[in-house]
């Protein structure tokens, strides 16, 4: 092969990867969904809530007030197709781990059941949704806001501090259960839910002060 042509090549490969680095977000970059639930918005715990998320250097790039319809919490909750199945298996797994008969063994029955308890709480009253920017937002997030169940949540963790309830008594009261917060699971379910609480002009890019202190590679310009 000639060298001119051989180096086309290379550059333009060269050209590619440049293009993919470009395009690729730095993991500062990555966001979150947060909604502080009709219970956290009567328990006053906002600013707490927030607090909590604004402490570890986490940028808030989009805030704002709802009263959820039903149809926003089934879209919000049916973004993952698979999600009630999923819920479906998990209650049952959880009941006969305890030694109790499930209500049904069809999974998607008791997905369907979930959802609409869900609905009911989301709709009973204001939330606050956010989302939140920073690295590893998704995974850091989850670890401070704590597991789905607050009786098993992390002392330490939002719901491990501000909550109490179980699958056993909100199960036996059939109602969802409140545990304040909902925080998204991944990046791609992120994405998704973000749109459906989200209009493109309502989250806003900008730097952070400290932004420099957390990311910065070389650290220059610190001292006078
Ligand atoms: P999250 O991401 O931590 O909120 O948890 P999931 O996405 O798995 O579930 C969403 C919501 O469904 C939870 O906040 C609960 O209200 C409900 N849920 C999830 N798993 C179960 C379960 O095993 N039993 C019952 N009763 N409800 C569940
Ligand atoms: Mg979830």
């Amino acid at each position: 092969m000639p060298f001119g042509e051989f180096y086309a090549i290379l550059s333009s490969i060269n050209l590619l990867k440049a293009n993919k680095v470009a395009n690729m977000k730095h993991k500062k970059q990555e966001r979150t969904l947060v909604i502080i639930k009709p219970d956290g918005v009567q328990r006053t715990l906002i600013g707490e809530i927030i607090k909590r998320y604004e402490r570890l250097g986490l940028k808030m790039v989009g805030v704002k007030m709802i009263l959820p319809t039903a149809s926003m919490v089934e879209k919000h909750y049916t973004v993952d197709p698979t999600w009630k199945r999923k819920v479906g298996e998990k209650a049952i797994e959880s009941y006969l781990k305890k030694g109790i008969k499930p209500p049904t063994n069809d999974p998607l029955k008791i997905g369907d059941d979930v959802l609409g308890r869900l609905k009911k709480y989301l709709t009973s009253g204001p939330v606050v949704a956010m989302v939140w920017e920073g690295a590893h937002v998704v995974p850091v997030v989850r670890k401070i806001t704590g597991s789905t169940e607050p009786l098993s949540s992390d002392v330490g963790s939002i719901r491990g501090d501000f909550v109490l309830d179980s699958y056993e008594m909100s199960d036996t009261d059939g109602r969802a259960i409140r545990n304040l917060i909902h925080a998204s699971g991944s990046n791609d379910e992120a994405e998704k839910e973000i749109k459906i609480w989200f209009k493109d002009g309502e989250l806003i890019q900008y730097r952070h002060i400290s932004e420099q202190i957390l990311y910065d590679v070389n650290l220059d310009g610190l001292l006078e």
